[in-house]
């Protein structure tokens, strides 16, 4: 690398706007101080492929990437990790030295270094795990709670073919359950996943019976606005463990910045404060 070379590294969606990895990224850039640069770029899927293969040219070592490309991404890059190809989707591009793109999905480590770090002292194998919803994010958290030993995975879905698809796809210790049982599945489990985008600002009530929730349980939910959501304030009242969706999207952050600008950040207070400015 020269000493004149600048490294760019950004976030391609569509929209852009709302994305709050820009201010994550250029945080640590500012109080590391590093030279480079990371921005925002609102991509439309018909420019998609064009974008990728003209930005490594004008200095840009990788990407972040959003709705709606995480799925499509995957049939333009070169090489694909074993994560992504489970998952069916990539959030992290690395542009190599020799041309290739490079596609990772770190949603599952941000999921389960989030987890760690706000319930340190769960235990994945001490019972089965509840997750609520059946989509992109699901798939991240289903992958990295097997690869952790979690016994069993009880999944619940509205739309339950979706659930049904993923019991195919990651196997036995998956077992689906009625959206409208929803809450019995809670009771059961030692551990509590939103994946829904239910309880989200603009999007309805996560309305599921949460009387269940009880002391020893973490509940954890991956919409981070609000921070503390419906079912996270439910979860508290009742003596639970409670750990908000901003760490994982933090902590999604740092293989992709590691890789890009050379330094392995810190997930701290300091971050998240600069995340929800
Ligand atoms: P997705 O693929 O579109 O899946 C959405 C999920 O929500 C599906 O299970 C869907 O059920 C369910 N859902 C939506 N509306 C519903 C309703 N009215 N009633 C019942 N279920 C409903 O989205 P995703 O990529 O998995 O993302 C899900 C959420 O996770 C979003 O809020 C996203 O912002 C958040 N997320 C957070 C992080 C983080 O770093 N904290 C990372 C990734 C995603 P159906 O299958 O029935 O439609």
């Amino acid at each position: 690398m020269s000493v004149d070379f600048i490294p760019l590294a950004g976030v391609i969606g569509h929209p852009i706007a709302h994305s709050r990895s820009p201010r994550i990224h250029q945080h640590w850039l500012r109080n590391r101080g590093l030279r480079g640069h990371y921005v925002p770029m609102d991509v439309h899927p018909d420019h998609l492929e064009q974008v990728l293969r003209t930005l490594p040219n004008m200095g840009f070592v990788g990407l972040n990437v959003t709705l709606p490309h995480k799925e499509r991404v995957l049939e333009i890059a070169d090489l694909v990790t074993d994560r992504a190809t489970l998952i069916g989707a990539a959030n992290t591009l690395i542009f190599r030295a020799d041309g290739k793109i490079h596609a990772d999905n770190t949603d599952g480590y941000g999921f389960l270094e989030n987890l760690k770090q706000g319930a340190p002292d769960w235990q994945p194998e001490a019972g089965p795990a509840a997750i609520l919803g059946a989509g992109g994010a699901a798939r991240a958290v289903v992958a990295s709670l097997l690869d952790m030993g979690v016994p069993e995975l009880l999944v619940a879905n509205r739309t339950r073919i979706r659930a049904e698809r993923l019991r195919a796809d990651f196997g036995k210790r998956l077992r689906v359950v009625e959206w409208v049982q929803a809450g019995n599945m809670i009771e059961e489990a030692n551990l509590v996943v939103n994946t829904t985008s239910l309880g989200m600002v603009g999007k309805p009530e996560l309305r599921v019976p949460l009387d269940g929730l009880h002391p020893g349980q973490v509940v954890t939910d991956l919409v981070y606005a609000p921070l503390k959501t419906h079912l996270l304030a439910e979860a508290e009242a009742a003596g639970a463990t409670i750990v908000d969706g901003l760490g994982m999207l933090l902590h999604q952050a740092v293989p992709g910045f590691e890789r890009w600008f050379g330094e392995r950040p810190e997930v701290d207070e300091a971050v998240r404060k600069a995340a929800l400015r």
